[in-house]
């Protein structure tokens, strides 16, 4: 049974990982720093894989193909809803 027309489509849900290294040290202080690795994935299927975050696709690009990044952290500094189109 089951002659409906079922539409699927990918759903959007980007996140973007930034890699974090953890300096080893017999101490009680942990100490994390950035590594400059980021790594964008998409429930869609998109991965950039690991990348210097200067590769990683613009923002906009970002949000144009994938929507608004889930927890959105590379919203930090940068101006949300500006829709001014070319
Ligand atoms: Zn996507």
């Amino acid at each position: 049974m089951g002659t409906a027309h079922k539409a699927w489509a990918a759903v959007h849900e980007l996140h973007v990982y930034k890699q974090v290294e953890q300096l080893v040290a017999d101490s009680r202080w942990v100490e994390a720093q950035p590594t400059g690795l980021v790594h964008a994935l998409c429930n869609c299927g998109y991965s950039s894989g690991w990348i210097p975050d200067e590769e990683l696709p613009s923002r906009s690009e970002l949000v144009a193909a994938h929507g608004v990044p889930f927890g959105s952290i590379l919203a930090t500094g940068e101006k949300l809803g500006d829709t001014t189109g070319g």
